[in-house]
């Protein structure tokens, strides 16, 4: 255990741990970021960025999350590509406990985000890597002219499907429902793609395939009636969880997982604040995440302030 008391670690690397970084960092902190085991978090699978405000253009995810880390690292940050394993907040100094080792902080920011969900099928589990995805910025490329799948009726689910349309030839969205979860100009923008078709009122129930994936086995929710349809590859965008395991006992989660906050970033714990997608189930965008990573900065400030 490292004797040294911290004024501050932040554990999370997306856009509210960073921002939260740039502002603490500025305020004289010298923040330790527990970045997980790559800085950038969800970002890092977002390809094009386009309502982040100040690039009109648009950005890519990794570049934002270069360039935050860069603007972080300006003002005396210390980083450590480390996962948090457990933490113990029933005293102060807190104690943070990571895989490099251990940590005594006067407070903590958690910004640890979210992480996919997938659908928990056997075969889903044996032929990731082989064709089953959660990623398609990362693995959308090796589907040069082939079909792939996504399953999922939420904006992610919409981005993907575009994305993946400038490699595969053929793409179908099957999504559980009747209604689209996903913004509207998403929406029209796959209604209207001449590679791209909705299957609705349908769920995968199987993914077909020994040694890579071959299919996919479709139940249609309104008929009950199965089919097969063949595919190259099937890519999950069915929403994600708050990561927050590390956390259970220490401090007020709600029913989903997600941290309590009250008065913007304070949590159950003195000392301890949270910030982006981690206590956030409604706007989960980035420019939130990183707005409440500043909020919850600053609230550590006033919260040393008041300790002093
Ligand atoms: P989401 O909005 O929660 O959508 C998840 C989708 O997966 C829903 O359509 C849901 O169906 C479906 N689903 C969930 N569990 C399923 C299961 N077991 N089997 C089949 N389908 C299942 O999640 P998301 O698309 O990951 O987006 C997360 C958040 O990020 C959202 O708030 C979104 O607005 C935001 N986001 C914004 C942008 C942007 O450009 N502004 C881009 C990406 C993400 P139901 O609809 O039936 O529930």
């Amino acid at each position: 255990m490292a004797s040294q008391v911290r004024k501050l670690v932040i554990i999370g690397s997306g856009p509210a741990g960073l921002t939260a970084a740039i502002y603490a960092a500025r305020g004289g902190l010298n923040p330790l970021v527990v970045t997980g085991h790559e800085v950038g978090g969800q970002l890092l699978l977002a390809t094009e960025i386009e309502d982040f405000p100040g690039f009109p253009q648009g950005i890519k995810g990794v570049d934002l999350m270069a360039k935050l880390k860069e603007q972080a690292s300006r003002f005396q940050t210390e980083f450590l590509e480390s996962k948090v394993s457990s933490a113990d907040f029933s005293q102060n100094p807190l104690i943070i406990n990571t895989e490099a080792g251990d940590f005594l902080t006067q407070t903590v920011i958690l910004a640890t985000g979210s992480t996919a969900n997938w659908l928990g099928l056997p075969s889903e589990k044996k032929l990731i890597g082989k064709g089953v995805s959660a990623c398609a910025v990362c693995d959308g490329p090796f589907f040069k002219n082939k079909q792939v799948v996504i399953v999922g009726g939420g904006d992610v689910a919409m981005k993907e499907a575009l994305y993946l349309s400038k490699f595969a030839s053929n793409i179908a969205v099957i999504h559980r429902r009747d209604i689209l979860r996903a913004q509207e100009a998403l929406q029209q923008q796959i209604k209207t793609h001449p590679n791209i078709k909705l299957i609705l009122n349908s769920t995968v129930e199987d993914i077909l395939g020994e040694e890579k994936v071959v299919g996919v086995k479709i139940k249609n929710t309104k008929t009950e009636e199965m089919s097969e349809m063949p595919t190259d590859g099937i890519f999950l965008a069915i929403g994600s969880h708050p990561n927050t395991e590390f956390l259970k006992g220490q401090i007020d989660l709600d029913e989903t997982g997600h941290i309590k906050v009250f008065n913007s970033t304070k949590t159950s714990v003195k000392g301890v604040f949270a910030a982006g997608d981690v206590a956030d189930l409604r706007y989960r965008q980035a420019v939130t995440a990183a707005a409440s990573g500043c909020k919850a900065a600053l609230d550590v400030e006033e919260y040393l302030r008041s300790t002093q």
